[in-house]
């Protein structure tokens, strides 16, 4: 199995950014290069305020954002029909609304900014797991009745045009939705920001940030050997944010996920998966995978506390793939790797400043490539324009986690889920 990410083998190289050393002043520092991190410099960017810089502890895109699945579409981690519940009907569509903004900003932003990261119109499909077609059809009915969004049902032979498993009894597709080499498009952002006078440091970990002593003060944003000191600091650091702000460790689950790429199938692929749209399904603990431009299947699945290796991660989803196409038995795996998300307990985003004044993004989960860009949005308007954060997000605050045992309540949650979803079945 070849090492790293297929995202990273097939990226090309990246531009080397120097890691941050001596003092430097800015307006804003925001800390991640992730997609959080990234669509707030852009979106402060797009707004007239440029003196941004962006500290990565690694390398751009080397976190969540450069290693999912690439779907691109509408909603949050947190479920629709909670979502609704939470907020009412008005409430719940503005929300919605805003992701959905986000995937055309996010398709705005490629043509703009003339970003080559693959991107396939093909819509993301939600198959049906289990024999029961009231589960679509609901579905349907209940996102065009309360969020006005209309998704196309297709029955078992519909589907066929998309996939050619037996395994699922029909399909539901959100024909607004696209996916793309997520690498590749972080990477673009990141050449966006620097070419309209953004600064990005590499390999800069942020280990402190002292807040302003008066009023009118600058926050200073501490790495080994430098300094950032800057009027406005964005926390951007996703599931891999550690010993830097208490109140946001406090309240995010580090969770892992899962994701293979296979070899080059050629003309087999059409055999498996004709069509192009990326798949999930309808269980609690989906798979899902997408065919890719040169062939391969990416797929991915499963949640865990667990950071496996490569060969444990290849084998649980080669196991997952063959329930769905057994006919791929004797296709090899070449990439597997694992990547954190940041979950909040009410598995909702969290976006807001904290007392000390520093701007947070977190809590993205698994559903974070529209709504890291809507929060990109938020926070921009409010550090350019004075603009507060829509009021809604107050009701998703920083609740507690409680550490390792809110690792083990999360872990225990989704084991049970796995276990109704078997059961259903
Ligand atoms: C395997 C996988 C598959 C997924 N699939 C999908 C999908 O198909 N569609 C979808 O919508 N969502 C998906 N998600 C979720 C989505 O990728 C995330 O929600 C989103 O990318 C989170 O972005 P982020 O910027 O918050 O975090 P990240 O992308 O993790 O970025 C955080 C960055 O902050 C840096 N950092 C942390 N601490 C510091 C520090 N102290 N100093 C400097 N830098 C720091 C990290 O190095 C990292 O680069 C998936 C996630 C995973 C892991």
């Amino acid at each position: 199995m070849n090492p790293g990410t297929y995202y990273a083998a097939s990226a090309g190289p990246a531009p080397a950014r120097p890691a941050l050393r001596g003092r430097v002043d800015a307006h804003v520092c925001v800390i991640g290069g992730g997609f959080a991190g990234l669509a707030t410099a852009i979106g402060l960017i797009e707004r007239g305020v440029r003196d941004v810089v962006i500290l990565e502890g690694e390398t751009v895109g080397h976190g969540a954002s450069g290693r999912n699945g690439g779907f691109v579409f509408g909603g949050f981690s947190l479920d629709n029909a909670r979502l609704l519940a939470d907020q009412g009907r008005d409430g719940a569509r503005a929300l919605y609304g805003l992701t959905r903004d986000a995937v055309d900003t996010i398709r705005r932003r490629i043509a703009q900014y003339a970003i080559a990261c693959d991107a396939i119109e093909g819509g993301v499909m939600l198959a049906n797991w289990f024999d029961d077609d009231r589960i679509l059809r609901r579905r349907q009915e209940f996102m065009a009745r309360e969020y006005d969004v209309h998704w196309q049902l297709l029955s078992h032979d519909e589907l066929g045009a998309y996939t050619r498993s037996q395994r699922y009894a029909g399909g539901l597709l959100e024909p607004d939705a696209f996916h793309f080499h997520p690498l590749k498009y972080a990477r673009g952002l990141a050449a966006a920001i620097e070419h309209e006078g953004g600064r990005i440091h590499e390999r800069s970990r942020v280990t402190r940030i002292v807040p302003p002593r008066t009023p009118d003060g600058g926050h200073e944003v501490h790495v080994e050997g430098g300094s950032v000191h800057a009027r406005h600091v964005v926390i951007a650091g996703g599931g891999y944010l550690r010993g830097l702000s208490a109140p946001l460790e406090r309240a995010m689950l580090p969770i892992a996920t899962y994701v293979m790429a296979t070899e080059p199938l050629g003309d087999a692929l059409a055999g498996s998966i004709p069509g192009q749209a990326a798949i999930y399904d309808t269980r609690f603990s989906f798979d899902y995978y997408r065919a890719l431009p040169d062939t391969r299947i990416l797929w991915g699945g499963r949640i865990s506390i667990l950071d496996r290796g490569a060969e444990p991660i290849a084998r649980l989803l080669k196991r997952d793939l063959l329930k769905v196409y057994p006919e791929l038995r004797d296709v090899k795996v070449d990439y597997a790797w694992g990547g954190m998300m940041s979950y909040a307990r009410h598995q909702m985003v969290q976006i807001g400043r904290l007392p000390d004044g520093c701007w947070h993004a977190l809590g993205f989960g698994g559903h974070g490539v529209g709504p890291t860009t809507a929060a990109g949005e938020l926070l921009a308007d409010a550090i350019a324009a004075g603009t507060p954060i829509p009021a809604a997000f107050a009701d998703y605050g920083l609740d507690r986690v409680w550490g390792a045992a809110g690792r083990f309540a999360a872990q225990m949650t989704y084991n049970w889920a796995e276990f109704k979803d078997w059961l259903h079945e």
